[in-house]
């Protein structure tokens, strides 16, 4: 029989082992936002996505300069204008071609982080770097200041109530420039909200295969969201579901029109996925995504025309910006002359 100081230095002793282990189980397998929205800089070599849209994470990402002659990318202190190369490029193009069409130029909301992963806040997916999503907002004539940025609320173009797009804040550019992100063979999918999807589907002329990559979602009211497929090398990267035929309007978008998608939720404060997905549930090659050697610098792996060190935001002070247009800007075309909104502030939650 053991003394009883004996019983007591083994319960102890247990008590000490099962919360050590505990410790290293949870240091061993944190929160994966926790550890990929730690992340400052991509990994270096070929470009892989591993996983799905909303479970992964990427390797080799770049990122979109700030700024462009055609876009410049706001909330740049999110850190997430990194993506799948050809995602960003597929962006830069977007952007031109969208200026061909008489929009004014591209507002870039978040694409992914560094290396990708579930984030500390906001969006489901965005995790292998080929999701991006694209303000309805067009880019004013000016250089937008890093605080303006942060700041500018989007507007959105559908009313809450009886989600309908709002017919004045509604122009036929808004329509050219969906069409011309569903031109591209690598787009699958265009998420929008189904107050836009009914606005296309009532309006729409002549060609309309292009709705049926045109998907309808919750929010999306002030952007839209590009997702392309995996990218070739992508072994890993989980294809989605192909969109199903025709044009998707109809009886598959009038079940948003019901109660149903709109009731509120039964359990507003259970944990989002993201919140609580464990390093573990990620696909394995993403904890080696994690402890992958970065590039030296940021600029060396961004694209687009006015990246790092030569970035107008980044070298032009903020008072200078403010009343007037930096060099750089010269670059940006004449603003063609369309009848397109421009930003008020309203808040959003
Ligand atoms: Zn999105």
């Amino acid at each position: 029989m053991f003394s009883r100081l004996a019983r007591i230095v083994i319960l102890i002793g247990l008590a000490v082992t099962i919360a050590l282990t505990a410790l290293i189980d949870a240091n061993a397998d944190p929160l994966a936002k926790d550890m990929f929205g730690a992340e400052k800089l991509p990994t270096v070599g070929a470009p892989k996505s591993y996983g799905f849209y909303s479970k992964g994470c990427f390797t080799g990402g770049v990122a979109i300069a700030t700024d462009g002659p055609t876009w410049q990318a706001m909330r740049l202190s999110r850190n997430r204008r990194w993506g799948h190369p050809t995602m960003i490029k597929l962006i830069e193009k977007l952007s031109h071609d969208a200026v061909e069409d008489g929009w004014p130029g591209l507002l870039l909301g978040d694409i992914s982080q560094p290396r990708g992963g579930p984030m500390l806040s906001g969006h489901a997916s965005h995790q292998i770097g080929l999701d991006a999503d694209i303000w309805f907002t067009p880019m004013p004539d000016r250089r937008l200041t890093p605080q303006e940025r942060e700041s500018i609320q989007p507007r959105s173009l559908v009313n809450e109530k009886t989600h309908l797009v709002i017919d004045r804040y509604w122009t036929p550019a808004h329509e050219r420039i969906l069409k011309r992100a569903a031109s591209y063979p690598e787009v699958e999918r265009i998420l929008v909200n189904p107050g836009i999807k009914k606005k296309l589907c009532d309006t729409v002329k002549g060609d309309r295969t292009w709705l049926a990559k045109v998907r309808p979602f919750w929010g999306h009211d002030y952007h839209f969201h590009v997702r392309i497929g995996c990218q070739p090398g992508s072994e890993g990267c989980k294809k989605q579901a192909d969109v199903p035929e025709g044009d998707g309007c109809g009886k598959p978008l009038a079940w948003w029109f019901t109660e149903e998608p709109w009731r509120p939720n039964e359990n507003p404060d259970a944990p989002k996925a993201r919140d609580v997905m464990k390093l573990s549930a990620l696909p394995k090659a993403c904890q080696m995504v994690l402890n992958a050697p970065s590039p030296k610098s940021e600029a060396l792996v961004t694209m687009g025309d006015t990246g790092g060190s030569d970035n107008p935001v980044a070298r032009v002070s903020v008072p200078e910006m403010a009343g007037s247009t930096p060099a750089a800007a010269s670059a940006f075309a004449p603003t063609p002359k369309v009848d397109i909104p421009m930003p008020p502030s309203r808040p959003r939650g």
